[in-house]
This record gives structure tokens, C-alpha cells and sequence, in this order.
């Protein structure tokens, strides 16, 4: 068992990023630990870090690096990239894991450049800008101070992967705008093409048109389509779903069109839920309030006869200014988790392959965790008229986020639209990488499939086996 020693006033400004800080970074050495404010209470036999300011010349466990400034970045130890502060006895990683963890690393770019959905473009976001979006720097973090650990004599190496297998993959749709046959959805295609002579939606248009008249499937209504690859590969999935207008909400212009209420949604949510597959809410870019939380969730619960855990904004709009504050709203709401945090590019905004739990920082205790994956794959990132890359910095990058979750056994999270499945018109191009990061993933036998509650329960056992305590704060 490790004991982490803060050795902060309870009352500085630091001590509960810290302590959350150290709580993520117990939880990716995978093994027990415990923080406290004493040195004088923690168990004899466990391994003591101490992270503080006043270095006692007494303490004969592992004294971490600790910086006092606030000059917190990139930092290169080897040839591995860290992010922390550097100070005369090597690098503060818990600096730097809380800055990254409490998005104070994007402060700066968030209050200058976001767009009129509330987001930060992904070529404004730091850790794109300065190529570091697919480095695990929290891992690597942790690793450092590992190897901290083993230089100062304790030979030791961090438990088995939390997942039972070495890496989780969370397969996730976003439901936008499932169906081509509507009016609103054909006028919009032909609208597209006539005034903006998009020849994308022009296919889409015409295709609509014509499967239509033909009495066709659908081409964007591709839930069947998607239970069947799944149900083939062994994996189950999660959707989620715009619960449609929310009656004290105004909708905003971007959110989707579609009234799942009609037919044939009920359905369709109803048969997904009973087969197995999850239903999660896909909330409108206005929802931030624990009411409007409650509402969505209870209008999908209804409509899918099914429990509602997991949520995802459109857009991403959603926890840039304030991300904690609408996961606590979530959280109070009834949600487990969100899968929310995406900087909109390849890769990971707060620089972790794992899961992350804001409410270690909101609250004392570690009961009814609400747990955050990191959404590092989506369709468009990987396609060149979508995403901000090209098609050979796409490989590259594809090929860094699934290896260095892999190494770090993290979770991976891959979104992909029910109806870029189409693959024609606007979405054609789309369904192709989705196959070939699948035929990826499966090449490793140790790669294990789980829906977003899934991943979230497992990840909320980790926390319970391995957190014996944590300090109170003040
Ligand atoms: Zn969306």
C-alpha cells in the first residue's frame, strides 16, 4: 500500500487540487493507497510519498519534487514529454497533473477564443497547438514518479489492468440527425446544394430523393446496421440520444431537429435498451442546470423503458468554462458519467488515456463517483474533409491514441454517428475508418469491448478496492 503525506496547510489554495491530483495519480499506480495530512497516522508498513514544501530531513520515504511557482508545462525527461514544473530536484508531476486534470491549462486559450456554440476550436486548444494532444502526459507522469519510487529502492511495479482485459474500448453513436426522409431533412439537402452549391449534399439529396420514391430504407437510420456489426464483433454499444425540446429550455439554433418522441424513435430506443444496448442522453447545447439534467433523463428513461447513466454534449458544447460545475450539475441530476471531454481534435484534451472522477474534487467522500472518459476517436476527426489533419498526420495520430492507450492499459472511447454509417452524400468516407480502427482494436486479443455504464461501473470498483482514505477537507 502506498500513503501519500500532503504536507500542505489545509487551508491553502492548493491543498484540494492536490489532494484530488494524488487521488488520479493513486489511482493509475493501480495499487491501494491512502493520502493524509501526518506523516504520524500513516501505516508503518506502507510505502510514504511526501508532497510538500518543507522538506523534513526525518522522513526516509520518497520526497516528491515540488515546485512553488506557477510556470507549469511541457517538459521533456529523456525522451518522454511531461507535464509539470521543473524544479532544482527534478519534475513536480502533481503540479502538473492537476493543472491538466483542472483544465487550468486551457484557462487562457477558453477565455479568448471560444467559438458561438461555446467551444474551443481545436486548432486554439494548448495541447494541439503544440503537438502534445495524443501523448498520455498523466500516465507519463505517473510513470516518472514511479520511477522515483524505484530509484529510492522500492521495487515495485503498479497492479493489473482495471478493465480484466489490457485495454477497454467504449463504442459510442451520437444520434444527430438519424433520418434523410423527413421534409426538414430533404428541403435541407437541396437547400445546401441550390444556395451553396455543396455537391456532398447534393448526393445526399438525391439519394434521399430517391430511396424515398422507391419506398428504401432510410439511409441515416442505421441503429439495425449497428447491432448487427456489433453483435458480430462481440461488442455491445451505447447511443446517445437528443431527448428533444425540454420544456424551460430554450433550444439553441445547432441542436438537432429531431423529436424523439415520434415515431418511429420509441421504438427503436425501446428495442436497442432491451437487447442490451445502452441509451445515454445527448443534451442540448442550453442544458447546464441539475433541473434540466433531470428532465432529459427522465424523457429518455420514459421513451427507452430503460435507466439513463451516461450523457454526452452536442457539439461538445458543454464544460469549457466551468467543467466542473455541469458535471457536478450531471452528477446531482442522477448521471454517472459523461464522456463529454474532447478537444475536438484526435487525441486527449486533458492528457490522460483514462478515465477521470471530478467529484474526487468536489466532494470528501469517494461514494457514487461520477467518472469522465476521455473522447479521443470520433468520425470526423478522421476524415480529411472534416477533421483538421491530413489523411497521413490522421494515421499517425489514429496509431499513437490506440497504442498509447494500449501501453497504459487506458480506455478508449470511439464515437461514431449512427448516420455516417450511410457512407454516401455528406457522410460518405465516413464508415470506412470506423472499420479499420475496429479490424485494429480486434488484431489485439486483449482488447475488451464495454458500454459506457460498463466501463464507468468497473472504473467506480477500482476506486472503491484501492481508495482506503482521503482527507476531509476544510
Ligand atoms: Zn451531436
Amino acid at each position: 500500500m502506498i500513503s501519500f503525506i500532503v504536507d500542505l496547510p489545509r487551508r491553502s489554495p492548493s491543498y484540494r487540487k492536490v489532494v484530488y491530483a494524488l487521488s488520479e495519480i493513486g489511482l493509475r499506480l493501480n495499487t491501494k493507497f491512502a493520502i493524509f495530512n501526518d506523516e504520524a497516522v500513516a501505516p508503518s508498513t506502507s510505502i510514504k510519498i511526501r508532497y510538500g514544501e518543507n522538506e523534513s530531513k526525518k522522513f526516509l520515504g520518497l520526497n516528491l519534487p515540488f515546485g512553488k511557482g506557477t510556470k507549469i508545462g511541457h517538459l521533456v525527461d529523456g525522451k518522454v514529454s511531461l507535464w509539470g514544473q521543473q524544479t532544482d530536484r527534478g519534475v513536480d508531476c502533481v503540479s502538473g497533473v492537476a493543472n491538466l486534470l483542472l483544465f487550468n491549462h486551457e484557462v487562457q486559450a477558453v477565455n479568448a477564443k471560444l467559438d458561438n456554440k461555446g467551444v474551443l476550436p481545436a486548432k486554439e486548444h494548448p495541447l494541439v497547438k503544440l503537438g502534445l494532444s495524443t501523448k498520455p502526459l498523466v500516465e507519463n507522469n505517473v510513470q516518472y514518479i514511479q520511477r522515483l519510487l524505484n530509484k529510492k529502492g522500492y521495487h515495485w511495479k503498479r497492479g493489473p489492468s482495471v478493465w480484466g482485459k489490457k485495454t477497454c474500448v467504449i463504442l459510442t453513436h451520437d444520434v444527430d440527425g438519424p433520418q434523410l426522409h423527413t421534409p426538414f431533412d430533404l428541403a435541407r439537402a437541396f437547400a445546401k446544394f441550390l444556395f451553396k452549391n455543396n455537391k456532398f449534399e447534393a448526393n445526399s439529396a438525391w439519394h434521399g430523393l430517391l430511396t424515398l420514391m422507391l419506398k428504401a430504407k432510410d439511409p441515416y437510420w442505421r441503429f439495425d446496421d449497428f447491432m448487427k456489426i456489433e453483435a458480430a464483433i462481440g461488442a455491445k454499444s451505447t447511443f446517445f440520444v437528443y431527448p428533444g425540446p425540454i420544456k424551460h429550455v430554450p433550444t439553441h439554433i445547432n441542436d438537432p431537429h429531431y423529436n424523439p418522441s415520434k415515431h418511429p424513435f420509441p421504438e427503436m430506443l425501446k428495442r436497442l435498451a432491451n437487447d442490451g444496448w445502452e441509451i445515454g442522453a445527448h443534451y442540448g447545447i442550453n442544458d447546464h442546470s441539475t433541473k434540466d439534467f433531470e428532465a432529459v433523463k427522465l424523457k429518455l428513461e420514459e421513451l427507452s423503458n430503460s435507466k439513463l447513466f451516461g450523457s454526452r454534449a452536442h457539439y461538445w458544447a458543454k464544460c469549457w468554462k466551468n467543467p466542473m460545475s455541469d458535471w457536478q450539475a450531471m452528477c446531482d441530476a442522477g448521471f454517472h458519467y459523461d464522456t463529454s471531454c474532447s478537444n475536438q481534435a484526435l487525441g486527449f484534451r486533458s492528457g490522460t488515456t483514462y478515465p477521470t472522477t471530478p467529484s474526487l474534487f468536489w466532494q470528501d467522500t469517494c461514494k457514487k463517483p461520477f467518472v469522465v472518459f476521455p473522447t479521443a476517436v470520433m468520425d470526423a476527426y478522421l476524415h480529411h474533409r472534416w477533421g483538421a489533419a491530413s489523411s497521413a498526420e490522421v494515421s499517425i495520430e489514429l496509431e499513437n491514441v490506440i497504442k498509447n492507450t494500449q501501453d497504459n492499459c487506458g480506455a478508449l472511447v470511439l464515437d461514431w454517428h449512427v448516420r455516417s454509417l450511410a457512407n454516401v452524400g455528406v457522410y460518405e468516407g465516413m464508415a470506412t475508418p470506423l472499420f479499420l480502427t475496429l479490424k485494429r482494436l480486434l488484431e489485439n486479443s486483449d482488447t475488451i469491448f464495454l458500454t459506457g455504464i460498463e466501463a464507468t461501473q468497473q472504473w467506480q470498483q477500482h476506486i472503491e478496492k484501492n481508495v482506503l482514505e482521503r482527507p476531509y477537507f476544510v
